[in-house]
């Protein structure tokens, strides 16, 4: 190659920098002649072949009038510099057509040098301004040189424009994918995003895969977390198993170094991450990126490490919300969104289940919260190594488990098999049982959160009886419910009201007929005038825990009143207040009883607490320590309702009591039924034999209190000696009789 002869504006253009352009593959700078002089195209073609412009070659295309050149120009992109001859077809052909070039086939980036070949016809001003003309020569002008040097100029300033316009366009792609990928959530779809999205900047077809990688407390792993093109099926595998050296070296390489990593065919990004989770990005390239790719790939990457720690964060939010952190199941909110999905999908043969351990709150209290925890969490996993792995198992409250699958899985035998095995704890077994609510898809109407009230009035139906029971979900007890609900609200606004208030029914020695005590009973009046029954209401009030001030206040008033009694001339009598087992239960129960002990003044020995027999037997160890210290105070205990419950005898022996009361059902029966007749007799000889007095209840007729006192019952109480009393009634019906 011969070198071009060197005049002065050549050796300028030397002296400058050139692009570094060297990392493409051989490229041409590609230059279109338009002349219609075919001498003209040979010339030019001659003089410069085999001269390098800017480190490439040039490539040469060519037409002859200006209809040939805007075909031409319809088909070929990236033309660098245009040579185009001013007077061909007409005196301004070549100016028509520059207006064409730019204005109508938006062509703004190739530059145009106009050739003439008269002095005379030189542009006017406005048209090279308007029409972005690079230079005006005579043809007698071209020599190699001048040819050279014009040449050069066009190309560098065209290679500016286009590089300017490229990283304009680059960095629209960047904000546009930036935009795209922020709105991604989930940490695959974005890595899927990404690779879419960095071919989509290098112009080339999406090939290759995402990796994270994992800090884990044992063996690190990087996973592929995304993969396109011929990748696609290796996803979510380690990348240990891809079987391509060159990939996992790359990436290795990349992960390693937390660099980017550029190589002939591939190139690696690195995105660092705060919370631990380094994220690459392989893509197959088949050119390297030249510098204005890396310039973008930088930015492009600044963006994307942004992008993914807003991903990584929000999936830590979505953690958060969705699942239980204690458990690592899903939580209330999640199990709501599974049964509304599966509602919404018409999946009908399917169960959702309501599993409460019973009695976790006093374990909890008695053995620590640790213990509660580890309880909880030997619960959710035997549940989750029992039930089929497509059953979803929530925690929806404290100690209840959702559990929502095939009917024919989730079934309450298959639940309670679950407890039935003791669960080990702390080295020692404990035996464990749960109540379970169930409802059938089929009997739920609307969305998941009502799907779970439903499940959950299963669960109070099936708490309402003793433990470890099961109950399934039907629509006539919600209505039962809602009443329920009105009620309780009533009842709330008629203690507010003062519109409960207390009867007393006397109780007397069935030997001489004397009063020597009374039973407070609750009385609920509604604004109506209609008496709602205690057996509707006290059950109420024990559920909802109002029974904890309501029972304070009739313990208070009892109380008060025998201290009234005592002023009216009535001596030495009896209170029996009736206290449910929730009551008890309470923590500050006892203190109550001192409270009202020393404001009403009475005399301790004087006051009996009525317990239900199911109540004194249901937890023996709490019940003996609670009656322990209520004899320490002189208060009597009498145990209600005997006879309906299972009494242990040898508990009953220790338990310390002063009193049974035989229930009122036996009494009623005890004329006509040879078998009740016999239950009193056993329970008159059985209290003697424990030295307990007996008391009868719902004595009605003057043949049963003979029959009670033939049989040596001490005392009665019922109709036929007085129906519960007012107060002032009551002291009325003391003196006159
Ligand atoms: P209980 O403690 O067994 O009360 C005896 C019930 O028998 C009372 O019903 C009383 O009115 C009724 N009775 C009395 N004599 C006769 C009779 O000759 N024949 C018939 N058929 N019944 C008679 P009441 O007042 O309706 O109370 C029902 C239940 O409500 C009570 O049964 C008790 O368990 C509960 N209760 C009432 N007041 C209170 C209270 O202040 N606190 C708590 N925890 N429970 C209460
Ligand atoms: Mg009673
Ligand atoms: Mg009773």
């Amino acid at each position: 190659m011969t070198q071009p002869e060197i005049d002065d504006d050549f050796l300028t253009l030397l002296a400058e920098d050139e692009p570094q352009r060297d990392r493409r593959a051989v490229r041409h700078w590609r230059i279109l002649i338009i002349d219609d002089d075919d001498d003209v195209h040979q010339a030019t073609e001659f003089a410069l072949s085999n001269t390098p412009i800017l480190n490439r070659p040039l490539m040469f295309l060519h037409a002859y009038s200006s209809t040939d050149a805007i075909e031409l120009l319809k088909q070929e992109q990236d033309i660098a510099v245009i040579l185009l001859d001013v007077v061909m077809e007409s005196e301004d052909a070549g100016l028509r057509l520059v207006k064409s070039i730019r204005q109508e086939l938006n062509i703004h980036e190739s530059r145009i040098v106009l050739r003439t070949g008269q002095p005379g016809y030189a542009p006017e001003m406005d048209a090279i301004r308007d029409y972005d003309i690079n230079d005006y020569k005579t043809k007698s002008e071209l020599s190699r040189n001048r040819l050279y040097t014009t040449l050069t100029t066009a190309i560098r300033s065209y290679d500016q424009i286009h590089a300017i316009n490229a990283s304009r366009r680059g960095l629209g792609m960047i904000i546009r994918s930036s935009a795209e990928l922020m709105a991604r959530h989930g940490l695959q779809e974005f890595a899927a995003g990404v690779i879419t999205q960095l071919a989509g900047l290098l112009r080339l077809a999406p090939e290759g895969i995402v990796c994270a990688h994992d800090k884990g407390e044992g063996a690190e792993s990087t996973h592929i977390i995304a993969a396109a093109g011929s990748y696609a099926r290796c996803i979510e595998e380690p990348l240990s198993s891809l079987g391509r050296p060159r990939v996992t070296n790359q990436i290795n390489l990349a992960m390693e170094a937390r660099q980017h990593q550029f190589s002939t065919d591939s190139t690696t990004l690195f995105f660092p991450s705060k919370t631990g989770r380094d994220m690459a990005a392989y893509i197959e390239t088949t050119i390297p990126p030249d510098g204005l790719d890396f310039q973008l790939i930088e930015v492009f990457c600044t963006n994307i490490t942004i992008g993914l720690e807003n991903v990584l964060l929000f999936a830590q939010l979505k953690d958060l919300a969705y699942n239980d952190q204690l458990l690592s199941i899903p939580n209330r909110l999640s199990f709501v969104h599974s049964l509304s999905m599966v509602i919404a999908d018409k999946r009908s043969e399917e169960t959702l289940a309501l599993v409460d351990i019973d009695h976790f709150s006093q374990l909890n209290d008695a053995l620590g919260h640790s213990y509660g925890d580890t309880l909880l969490a030997a619960v959710a996993t035997r549940l989750k190594q029992t039930l089929p792995a497509d059953t979803v198992i929530a925690r929806v409250d404290a100690d209840t488990f959702g559990v929502l699958g095939k009917d024919s899985l989730v079934r309450p035998e298959i639940l309670q098999a679950i407890f039935r095995t003791p669960f080990n704890l702390d080295n020692s077994d404990h035996q464990l049982s749960a109540s379970i609510g169930l409802a059938r898809l089929t009997e739920v109407e609307g969305d998941g959160s009502a799907a779970l009230k439903c499940a959950n009035i299963a669960l109070s139906f099936a708490k309402a009886g003793p433990r470890g029971e099961f109950c399934y979900f039907a629509r006539d007890m919600e209505l039962h419910t809602r009443s329920r609900v009105r009620l309780l609200q009533d009842l709330r606004a008629a203690f507010e009201r003062d519109r409960l208030f207390i009867v007393y029914q006397p109780q007397v020695t069935l030997s001489d007929r004397k009063v020597i005590g009374v039973e407070a009973l609750l009385r609920w009046q509604n604004e109506k005038g209609q008496f709602i029954p205690p057996e509707q209401f006290i059950p109420l009030a024990e559920s909802s825990g109002m029974i904890i001030s309501l029972g304070e206040w009739v313990l208070r008033t009892a109380c008060l009143s025998l201290r009234q009694f005592e002023r009216s001339g009535v001596k030495d009598l009896r209170m029996a207040v009736n206290v449910s087992v929730t009551q008890f239960r309470h923590p500050m129960f006892i203190a109550s009883v001192d409270a009202v002990l020393s404001e009403s003044g009475i005399n301790p020995h004087l006051l009996e607490l009525e317990i239900t027999e199911s109540v004194a037997m249901l937890e023996y160890e709490f019940m003996l320590g609670m009656i322990n210290q209520l004899k320490q105070r002189g208060v009597m205990v009498a145990i209600d309702d005997f006879g309906t419950g299972f009494s242990s005898l040898s508990y009953l022996e220790r338990l310390n009591v002063d009193r049974l009361k035989i229930d009122g059902s036996f009494v009623s029966q005890m004329m006509q039924a040879q078998s009740s007749h016999r239950i009193v007799d056993t329970i008159v000889q059985l209290g003697h034999g424990l030295d307990l007095s007996v008391i009868a209840e719902g004595i009605e007729t003057e043949e049963q209190a003979l029959a009670l006192a033939a049989l040596g019952c001490d005392e009665g109480q019922g109709y036929l000696f007085a129906k519960p009393l007012e107060a002032e009634a009551l002291v009325a019906f003391i003196a006159g009789n």
